[in-house]
């Protein structure tokens, strides 16, 4: 089975420039959810690799981020798609972690998790 990776902002929901705070900030892009239903169908496995610098910013915490997403998730239900495994870098962009796109420990952690 193949593997897609999307990024979040900007490609399934709106991005901001004052970041995604909450999950009432968080609204899909027309037609993203279907979307990726249909990879499903169609027989690929979809995850996320994000980079969420606003936890470092202190602008949200981990606890705000699972609740955004369980509403993508839960929206993304109702149109019969899933998303298999969500990774996201909390870090600035001045903290130098190997996990913020476009460096690429995420990639690798996803790999090693999932066996791809
Ligand atoms: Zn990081």
């Amino acid at each position: 089975m193949s593997l897609i990776i999307l990024d979040r902002d900007g490609v399934i929901n709106h991005d901001s420039d004052d970041f995604i705070k909450s999950p009432a900030e968080w609204e899909p892009i027309e037609g993203s959810l279907e979307a990726i239903a249909r990879l499903n169908y169609a027989g690929y496995r979809v995850v996320i690799i994000t980079n969420q610098s606003g936890i470092a910013r202190g602008l949200l915490d981990v606890e705000t981020l699972n609740r955004i997403h369980s509403k993508m998730r839960r929206m993304l239900a109702q149109v019969g798609g899933r998303i298999e495994a969500i990774f996201f870098c909390p870090h600035g962009p001045d903290d130098n972690c190997d996990c913020r796109k476009p460096k690429d420990a995420a990639f690798k952690d996803l790999a090693h998790r999932l066996r791809v």
